[in-house]
């Protein structure tokens, strides 16, 4: 059984028969990890009178995820904020990195968010040719600063 709901976000629900809970999966994000009771569901959500509304509204939400966070274009952090964006543009620093270690924890250091001051390794795998790459991950705030102060390295190298 499937059905429609509509409010801000367009979700589509499904139930998992057995518990009589739903399954949740939103446009941007995916399949949601908590399921919903039919009651909340009906509290929060309103049924579409027809199928094809819910799909306009799901293609607009899918679409509009692509480049816009879940705040809308007001938000405050405008491009660099990721909620709800289906689509994330990550920086990821590979190659050679332990020579400018000192210089990276450096300049992230200078972040203004705590969650961005922090060194992270990341492992990630492309989808298009399977290529692995691991690498230092670098908030898409803190390019321009990191970028800067490896200036230095691009000397070297010319
Ligand atoms: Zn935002």
């Amino acid at each position: 059984m499937s059905l429609f709901f509509h409010c801000v976000h367009v979700k589509f629900c499904s139930s998992t028969a057995a518990s009589g809970m739903y399954k949740i999966v939103r446009p941007a994000v995916g399949e949601s990890l908590r399921e919903m009771p039919l009651a909340e569901l009906k509290n929060k959500y309103r049924k579409l009178s027809s199928i094809e509304k819910a799909r306009s509204g799901w293609e607009d939400e899918y679409e509009v995820s692509s480049k816009q966070c879940m705040h809308g274009p007001k938000c405050k952090l405008a491009n660099y904020c990721t909620v709800g964006r289906r689509i994330q543009e990550v920086n990821v620093l590979g190659g050679l990195i332990l020579p400018v270690w000192g210089t990276i924890e450096k300049a992230l250091s200078k972040q203004a968010r705590q969650s961005h001051k922090r060194l992270r390794v990341v492992r990630l795998e492309t989808t298009a040719d399977n290529k692995r790459i691991v690498g230092l991950l670098v908030p898409n705030a803190a390019v321009e600063t990191v970028l800067q102060d490896l200036a230095w390295v691009q000397d070297i190298d010319d």
